[in-house]
């Protein structure tokens, strides 16, 4: 028996709302077997839907009931107005790097100025920084090979010329002169692994997450390693989780002696940016 639209979607919801699972995961998969945007979707949901469309979509929720991401099944998750390409190597790009970006963004308007973005995963920072301002020199690293693989392929598929590095933090840019360097490290703390839904734990990769024990483990070693790679005047920002912001501004002002440090909230109040003007 064929299935209509909308026969599919309250199924799906139905379904996902009694496994505690995002109820609106079923439009967003209908819409990738489909390939209707959400206003087709809407328009035509009376339409009957292929058999195939149908066991492909009733098979895609029970990957989802099982706890698999919507993104690494449909394979991307849009930031910044633009469709990116994930997987189970990076980690999905989420609505508070959209905030870092565009703080970034702000601090750096219409300057040619050579930017890094470290740990880049599937590339979402250092792809938007540089086709939202295409006079910036865009660089990017990851420790992963698989992750820069991914990177590589939305570079080229959005068409943002970025310079591509594997290494660990900044070991590949040691004696470079970057005017910023930004970046999403990992920083949650390992024991919060219990309270987090497995969605995240049991999906996205742990190296991209996990911090040592209070998970600031990575902001440690960017002080550390920063004096070798910036500029004499240089901006650097970088995510952060709730709660660590006045850390974070601690460590900064213990490693540079002329330092503007900065911490914005995102959208739910919690801290989650963190800029610092270095004078070195
Ligand atoms: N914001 C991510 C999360 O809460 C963590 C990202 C990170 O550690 N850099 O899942």
């Amino acid at each position: 028996m064929s299935k209509k639209v909308y026969e599919a979607l309250q199924w799906a919801s139905s379904f996902l709302k009694k496994a505690k699972r995002d109820e609106n995961a079923g439009e967003l998969l209908l819409r990738h077997i489909t390939g209707m945007s959400r206003s087709q979707l809407f328009a035509n949901v009376r339409d009957d839907l292929l058999d195939s469309q149908w066991g492909e979509f009733e098979q895609a929720v029970h990957e989802h009931m099982k706890g698999t991401p919507v993104q690494y099944i449909i394979g991307s998750e849009e930031f910044y107005g633009r469709k990116f390409i994930v997987n189970e190597e990076v980690l999905i790009p989420r609505p508070e790097t959209e905030e870092l970006v565009y703080e970034t963004l702000k601090r750096i308007n219409k300057q040619e100025l050579k930017v890094v973005d470290i740990g880049t995963g599937s590339g979402a920072i250092a792809i938007t920084l540089k086709l939202e301002q295409p006079l910036l020199s865009v660089y990017a690293s990851d420790i992963a090979e698989e992750s820069l693989k991914i990177a590589r392929e939305n570079a080229t598929k959005l068409g943002a010329e970025i310079e591509f590095i594997q290494g660990d933090l900044l070991q590949p840019f040691r004696g470079q002169s970057f005017d910023v360097v930004i970046s999403n490290p990992p920083y949650i703390p390992v024991s919060d692994i219990e309270t987090m839904s497995e969605v995240v734990t049991e999906h996205e990769p742990h190296r991209a997450l996990f911090a040592g024990e209070d998970g600031l483990d990575f902001y440690r070693r960017f002080m550390v390693e920063l004096p070798e790679v910036i500029a004499p005047s240089a901006l650097v920002g970088f995510e952060i989780g709730a709660g660590q912001g006045e850390a974070v501004a601690d460590l900064f002002k213990k490693a540079f002696v002329n330092v503007e440090v900065e911490i914005l909230n995102d959208i739910n109040g919690k801290d989650r940016m963190i800029f610092a003007e270095i004078n070195k």
